[in-house]
């Protein structure tokens, strides 16, 4: 099901939570690392004793400063911090310190890749806060105990919430892989979804026409879904299910009727945990014990000065500078910094991006998946990979061979050309060489040659073979397919 098919236009909005990659809490200098013992990274800072005071971790915000300029926010010259009320047990002051009327950052977007295009989705703002603690709930089924771990209470999350601007799963997926591989590229968060650094709530309703006007059914708020792949199917299972039950009660769209719901990833369905009567009243007032945080320009360009490139900028270099094709600049770029960097070593050896970026992309890729190792586990270097590549442009080497060549270049020290010569790919064929040898296969072939006409296509190889055998396999098989088709069609 997506949004071209389906009865209805599917419309998200999506919050998500990124941990920041601090060594310390946002407010204090307890530690930040995952897996630590319950309740052992913690103080009265964290723990909102009485008469202490949070200090802001600067680095938190510079980090949140890097997300929101690589997403386009504008980021806000004067920003204060306010007290979020509530009673949640894992949270011990009753209150969390975020961001309300003056968030850090706002009104950016994020480009993502659709099937009809590049969409942009609008971002509403970007802002910080301070993460509550986990509740450990008893195991056994028997309900006896539930703990609460504050080791996590503390830990700066920069809340990303988009507009409704997504409208299908696979927009959903789109979005949500983008940020994470920006996010982890600029080092603001390792995004881990696994370890909660990395948490989505998507809103979800549909529109659609209905007795000739448009309406929206209730909005659904699915809350903390834990794969990117559950949030896809998460939202087109709501879509769906929202549709059907407004066929059932035409009940519309309204601020009273949101409800937040849990997915039930086994079940492959949502669970309504709570319905808002009314729009949920958090008491928000300014924080008194943080003082407001003041940006200024020369702030501001000195992160954007020390941001790496972004996904985005390295795909649009890839197509206009390489002269790559989108398939590959969005491939490679997905695959991260250090593999580029290895493919860019590979193209400064070869200048030949296409060639660079197949290689990269194939053969490079397989063995690291087989071998269940990173690019910088990789045992060529992409000199050596490179000067491979020269040989095999030099001396119009086919596939196949070529990879025998490679596989020598895996397990041996020997250079390029040292392989090469040994196999003896070191030979040329001009071009009217192998037009001579394709036409002498033509003339013993009148057989073949109806059979190809005739739609067989399998003949062709009788043709290929002599030129093969003349060649001792050596010849550039594009180059003497290209001169047959050339030939045949003269026939
Ligand atoms: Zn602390």
């Amino acid at each position: 099901m997506d949004a071209v098919t389906a009865p209805y236009q599917i419309v998200v909005g999506l919050e998500v939570h990124v941990q920041l990659m601090t060594a310390s809490k946002l407010f204090c200098s307890c530690s930040t690392q995952f897996g630590l013992p319950p309740n052992s990274a913690t103080c009265p800072i964290c723990l909102g004793m009485p008469g202490v005071l949070p200090v802001m971790n600067r680095r938190a915000f510079e980090l949140a400063m890097t997300a929101a300029l690589a997403l386009n926010c504008a980021v806000t010259r004067h920003t204060k911090w306010d007290r979020k009320n509530y009673y949640y047990p894992d949270l011990p002051k009753n209150y969390q310190i975020s961001q309300f009327d003056q968030p850090m950052s706002q009104e950016g977007y994020l480009e993502i890749s659709t099937a009809e295009g590049n969409k942009k989705i609008g971002i509403i703002r970007a802002h910080l806060e301070e993460d509550a603690g986990k509740m450990l709930h008893d195991e056994t089924g028997h309900g006896r105990a539930s703990h609460v771990d504050l080791n996590r209470a503390g830990t700066p999350l920069l809340e990303i919430v988009s507009h409704p601007h997504i409208n299908s799963g696979a927009e959903v997926k789109a979005y949500l892989d983008e940020i994470r591989l920006l996010l982890r590229e600029m080092k603001v968060s390792d995004c881990e979804m696994q370890e909660g650094s990395l948490r989505v709530d998507a809103n979800v309703n549909v529109n659609f026409e209905y007795l000739g006007r448009k309406v929206a059914t209730p909005i659904v708020e699915v809350k903390n879904v834990n794969s990117i792949r559950a949030v896809e199917r998460a939202v087109q299972y709501e879509a769906q299910r929202q549709y059907e039950q407004f066929e059932r009660d035409h009940i519309e769209m309204s601020p009273a009727n949101k409800v937040t719901a849990k997915w039930i990833d086994e079940e492959g369905r949502t669970e309504v945990i709570r319905r808002k009567e009314e729009a949920a009243d958090y008491r928000y007032f300014p924080e008194p014990d943080l003082v407001t945080v003041e940006v200024d320009d020369a702030w501001i360009e000195k992160i954007r000065q020390s941001m790496p490139e972004l996904p985005s900028q390295r795909r649009e270099r890839y197509q206009v500078v390489l002269g790559l094709p989108n398939y590959d600049a969005r491939l490679l770029t997905s695959l991260g910094a250090d593999f580029c960097s290895y493919f860019e070593s590979v193209y400064a050896a070869t200048q030949d991006a296409k060639l660079s970026s197949n290689w990269c992309t194939n053969q490079i890729m397989q063995i690291m998946n087989d071998q269940n190792i990173s690019i910088s586990q990789f045992p060529v270097s992409p000199e050596r990979l490179g000067s491979l590549l020269l040989q095999v442009k030099k001396f119009n080497i086919n596939m196949q061979r070529s990879r025998d060549a490679f596989n020598l270049l895996l397990s041996t020290e020997a250079s390029a050309e040292d392989i090469v010569n040994k196999l003896g790919l070191n030979v040329t064929f001009d071009e009217a060489d192998l037009r001579r040898m394709v036409l002498n296969s033509l003339a013993g072939n009148a057989k073949a040659i109806q059979d190809v006409k005739a739609g067989k296509s399998k003949a062709m190889d009788a043709l290929l073979g002599p030129v093969m055998r003349e060649t001792k396999g050596k010849a550039p098989m594009d180059l003497v397919r290209q001169i047959l088709q050339e030939e045949l069609a003269k026939r």
